[in-house]
């Protein structure tokens, strides 16, 4: 991720009537030691299932961020991760930053993976848009399909392929109360990651919870 926003919440309501553009970057109640785990960028037909077996295994929720041109090549996936307790979310389609595109192009990359989502998932209530880039038109565009934006205050930075333990390690070292950890179902490293830092995560004392 080349950038992140840092806004906690972002009411936009001025400039949409009455509609609330909501962006969170932490979870909304930070009293708690409660974090939220968030997969962007799949699903991965090769890693997915492996993210699947471990959260399984620890019996801890996930939201999976997923791109409407990877959920085309995986059904199969969407349907498991809502079976198996997780929330699928908006990823937009093709991965490219919103803000560069028309206003069109930018319904189209929301709708066209809201469509594929709801055979698997009544409501898409999240947003995550690619690379963190948005505006308060792209916010105001997710808000009316009914869905918050999401961005996160944890980065493992595991689309640079660092070790489990320099994984864990930066988690760790940046874990606080409301924390959202944004990773990625399409490394192997993520996956060789994960188990230990859900253990380390579980050890100092926090809960894992689904975004809301
Ligand atoms: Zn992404």
């Amino acid at each position: 991720m080349r950038f992140k926003l840092k806004s906690s919440v972002l009411f936009l309501g001025c400039l949409f009537g009455s509609i609330e553009a909501k962006t969170i970057s932490r979870l909304p109640d930070h009293r708690d030691k409660c974090v939220a785990l968030t997969f962007d960028d799949g699903p991965s037909l090769k890693y997915t299932p492996k993210i699947l077996a471990i959260l399984k295994k620890y019996h801890v929720p996930a939201t999976f961020f997923v791109l409407g041109s990877c959920a085309k090549r995986a059904p199969h996936l969407l349907k498991a991760i809502v079976e198996e307790g997780h929330v699928l979310a908006n990823h937009a389609y093709s991965h490219r930053s919103l803000p560069k595109l028309s206003s069109s192009a930018q319904q189209e990359e929301l709708n066209l993976t809201n469509a594929l989502l709801t055979p698997y998932q009544e409501k898409i209530s999240f947003f995550r848009p690619p690379y963190g880039a948005t505006n308060a038109s792209i916010q105001g565009l997710a808000t009316t399909l009914g869905m918050d934006t999401v961005l996160w205050s944890i980065d493992t930075l595991d689309w640079k392929k660092p070790s489990p333990a320099r994984m864990q390690k930066r988690v760790l070292s940046e874990l606080k109360p409301g924390a959202i950890i944004l990773m990625h179902d399409i490394h192997e490293n993520t996956v060789l990651a994960l188990e230990g830092m859900i253990q380390a995560i579980l050890r100092a004392g926090y809960r894992i919870v689904p975004l809301l």
